[in-house]
């Protein structure tokens, strides 16, 4: 594990504390479902678990100032239920924030900044998968209405809007249906996330939209070669429309041999050498993996990002940028 100095150590506790911290993907809503008779019992956000990764007291020891959690509906090419799925994960999400006076779900920029100047942790809803919106853009504007700012047009399959990049045979382009998509969601300010998406879709969406897009929880293909991964073309044009990649924990996308916080880090160096400080940020998948690279093991090991960017000797106002500043500014731009 890295080793600091005092006056390191210092200035890593000083800046931590000083960043809005921002998650763009965790799975943690599958966690907080109610579970099937005979499995183990649902957690609770607000009660810490020594299992998974998040929760409300882990969030808060690691300084995670706004988190977004995902609504993913299931790995099935079709999944009929999606849509009802999706209702009771933004119910569950609903309650388990009402229950907690320490988060609360924001619908904007500034609601994100209240919420931190209050001492909150800023909860932030996604779509993983369009697969609950059933291709009608009906439901797109319903969930916007429940609180939804974030979405992918797919997981890993075909979608009514696009191709996931378990689909991409056919290297086919965005649907009529998925540029139209794109463009409501512009119109009722979603952030569009191209994480999961099909390659030659990423190009179609890269010429069809305007403004920033994320990768909300997805790493470079250059330093570890997995098609969930972007490659440095890629990174360029989504730095060209000033977007934001989260950096993603799950040890296959980061290093298939040696998981580690610094093997982490060094997509960080990767992207900040490629398109500078403006366009990489955060995106755990916390309670979406399996296992968690070496020195992040939970949300309470988020501080090490920033430990390890201060050795690597990263300016103050970079660091800043990196744990969320850049997301913000996307944010701002999108739902301000
Ligand atoms: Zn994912």
């Amino acid at each position: 594990m890295t080793k600091l100095t005092k006056k390191q150590e210092e200035r890593a506790t000083r800046i931590h504390r000083e960043a809005l911290v921002v998650d763009t993907h965790c799975d943690t809503l599958m966690k907080l479902m109610p579970q099937p008779r005979g499995s183990p019992p649902a957690r609770r956000l607000g009660e810490r678990s020594d299992t998974g990764h998040i929760d409300l007291p882990r969030l808060q020891e690691g300084g995670i100032d706004c988190q977004t959690f995902a609504m993913y509906t299931g790995k099935r090419e079709n999944q009929p239920d999606a849509t009802l799925t999706a209702l009771q994960m933004t119910d569950v999400y609903k309650r388990e924030c009402e229950a907690n006076d320490g988060i609360t779900p924001a619908h904007s920029h500034r609601e994100i900044l209240e919420a931190h100047k209050a001492g909150k942790v800023a909860a932030l809803l996604s779509i993983e998968g369009a697969e609950p919106l059933q291709g009608d853009l009906g439901a797109l504007r319903i969930f916007h209405r429940l609180g939804v700012r974030m979405l992918s047009l797919t997981w890993n399959w075909r979608t009514p809007f696009a191709d996931g990049l378990n689909a991409d045979r056919t290297g086919g382009k965005l649907t009529d249906l998925g540029v139209q998509a794109i463009q409501e969601m512009d119109r009722l300010g979603i952030v569009l996330d191209v994480s999961h998406i099909s390659d030659s879709c990423y190009w179609d969406i890269d010429d069809q939209k305007k403004g920033p897009y994320i990768a909300s929880h997805s790493n470079c293909r250059d330093i570890c070669d997995h098609p969930r991964n972007l490659t440095d073309d890629m990174i360029k044009a989504l730095a060209d429309h000033g977007g934001v990649m989260g950096m993603n924990f799950a040890p296959a996308f980061v290093d298939k041999e040696n998981a580690t916080l610094e093997t982490l880090v060094d997509h960080i160096d990767h992207i900040t050498e490629l398109v500078g400080p403006d366009h990489v940020g955060l995106g755990s998948d916390f309670d979406g993996i399996g296992s968690t690279p070496f020195g992040l093991e939970d949300a309470t090991k988020m501080p090490n990002i920033t430990r390890e960017l201060v050795k690597r000797e990263y300016a103050d106002d970079d660091i800043l940028k990196i744990l969320g500043g850049n997301h913000l500014r996307v944010f701002k731009e999108i739902i301000p």
